[in-house]
């Protein structure tokens, strides 16, 4: 039943272990002094099947882990994959881009042991590749055709993720997308050292097999009104993102060379698809042989300092208003960006852009961490001490997105939206203030991450299918 089928698989454990608490810590402690640098299988051993699942209770999807770990180390990958694929519409992926070190792999029980924690993500990644080789992992199979369609504008991991699960369960899909590539940032914000875009492709391929019909380069409020497209169809997803980029007001910030972070990683990313980048090849969004400043403490300003380093930037340095205990990008991300070379300068703000045209150097004010805002985290202030002057090339901009203005851009004033410019969705439906129009991913929740965009895009699917089955019902009374 498709109703069945888009039911939420929960944390339970599918294939049960019964085993005695002292025999696994003694399993452990072996494995744990025999592995130095394990494999996959070797890695997946390691899981103590400790009984509380914490790991899989901070996974977003509540992936079955300790189940498919153990299938893993017993070889049996098939098995495995199966069962992971059956919580998540793309396991390799948010086994290669998820911050585990927040979610599953900073609770494993091994993790709080001081073992180091079995790296939940590395593994996952290996079995869902293992099947791609092995041609395990099944084409998508629209079940029964249902008479109803649905139209999601987004092709990023929210909407792709509804849009097979609604396929499946025998919706006619049409996916609509104002870049020329579906993913949505997995395919043009997440650099490619990060995630391999044809990882991503292969994906979108695979729903395209499908049946789902990709509207590519069609921007919604553009190219169609809301209005027009609910007339289209009998119910719409937005899953569009946030990408109002936050400002910075400093003077110069209008110099040449001072640019948005993510006109900058698409520049790379596009590259990366050997498509045309002027503005790569006239060296704008270029960082080879420049001194990069990035300002931001966030992943996006991570993902741009590691894309400079590799596309050859003289020097690195990222700015950062706070401590590095009070960052918000992965720490993990932190550490690597170091080993490759980055200069972080804690307790920065940029306070002024100075070139003739070009950037040619940034003023840089010190700052301290003042009294705890209404968030509970300390603001940070301007310092006495002199300001630094650094030189510059080029000006890397990741101070964060916010929603776009969704009900002017659509022409839909009635469309509700929160303070922060997010849609509003009523929490029981996932529907927002239009009858039959949904939203999920960050467009809902803020930036947030592809985990919680795969996760939103399951849910929603399960809600647009109840509304879809309720209206049918409805209109065959009416007939
Ligand atoms: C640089 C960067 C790096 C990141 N790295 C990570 C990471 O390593 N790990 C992680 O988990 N998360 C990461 N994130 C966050 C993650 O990418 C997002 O949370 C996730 O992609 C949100 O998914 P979504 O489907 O809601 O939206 P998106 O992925 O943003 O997709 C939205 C889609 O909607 C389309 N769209 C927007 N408006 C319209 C319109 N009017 N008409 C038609 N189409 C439209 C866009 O073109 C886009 O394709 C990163 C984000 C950024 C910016
Ligand atoms: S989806 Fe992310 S959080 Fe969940 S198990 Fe995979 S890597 Fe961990």
């Amino acid at each position: 039943m498709a109703g069945d089928m888009l039911k939420f698989v929960g944390v339970t454990q599918a294939y049960p272990v019964k085993r005695d608490t002292k025999q696994r810590a003694e399993d452990f402690r072996e494995i744990a002094e025999r592995y130095g640098t394990p494999a996959a299988e070797e890695q997946a051993a390691r899981c103590s099947q400790c009984g509380v699942p914490y790991c899989s209770v901070h996974c977003p999807l509540h992936n079955h882990i300790p189940d498919w770990l153990r299938l893993t180390a017993e070889g049996r990958l098939r098995e495995a994959f199966e069962l992971s694929n059956a919580t998540s519409t793309m396991p390799e992926i948010c086994g290669r881009i998820c911050p585990q070190d927040r979610l599953c792999e900073g609770n494993c029980v091994i993790e709080f042991s001081g073992h180091g924690a079995v790296t939940i993500g590395s593994v996952e990644k290996f079995i869902t590749d293992t099947a791609w080789e092995n041609g395990w992992v099944e084409p998508v199979v629209p079940g029964p055709a249902r008479g109803q369609s649905v139209g999601i504008i987004g092709a990023g991991p929210a909407g792709l993720t509804a849009a097979e699960l609604l396929r499946v369960a025998g919706y006619e899909v049409h996916v609509y997308d104002r870049h020329d590539r579906a993913g949505g940032l997995l395919t043009y914000g997440i650099p490619g050292f990060k995630l391999e875009k044809p990882i991503v492709m292969r994906r979108v391929d695979r729903l395209k097999h499908g049946g789902i019909v990709f509207h590519e380069g069609f921007e919604v409020g553009r190219d169609a009104t809301i209005e027009e497209l609910r007339e289209r169809h009998d119910a719409l997803l937005v899953a569009t993102g946030v990408y109002k980029a936050r400002g910075l007001s400093a003077p110069g910030v209008e110099t040449g060379g001072v640019v948005e972070a993510l006109d900058y990683l698409t520049a790379s990313n596009r590259k990366g698809f050997g498509d045309e980048v002027p503005a790569f090849d006239d060296g704008s969004l270029n960082a080879e042989g420049k001194r990069v400043v990035v300002v931001g403490g966030g992943d996006t300003a991570m993902d741009c300092v590691r894309t400079a380093i590799r596309q050859g930037a003289k020097s690195v340095a990222c700015l950062y208003r706070r401590d590095r205990a009070n960052m918000p990008g992965s720490q993990r991300e932190v550490a690597n960006a170091e080993e490759e070379g980055v200069e972080f300068v804690w307790l920065s703000a940029p306070q002024a852009f100075g070139g003739d045209g070009r950037i040619e150097n940034v003023r840089i004010a010190r700052m301290r961490l003042g009294a705890p805002d209404a968030s509970g985290r300390r603001s940070p202030e301007p310092d006495d001490s002199a300001p630094e002057l650094r030189e510059a090339d080029l000006v890397i901009k990741a101070l964060g997105f916010d929603a776009e203005d969704l009900p002017k851009l659509f022409s839909a004033p009635e469309l509700g939206v929160t303070r922060w410019g997010t849609l509003l969705v009523d929490n029981a439906t996932l529907m927002t203030s239009l009858d039959g129009v949904f939203a999920a991913g960050d467009i809902v929740r803020g930036a947030s991450l592809v985990v919680w965009a795969v996760r939103d895009g399951r849910d929603v699917a399960g809600h647009i299918d109840k509304y879809l089955r309720a209206k049918a019902k409805e209109e065959r009374k009416a007939a």
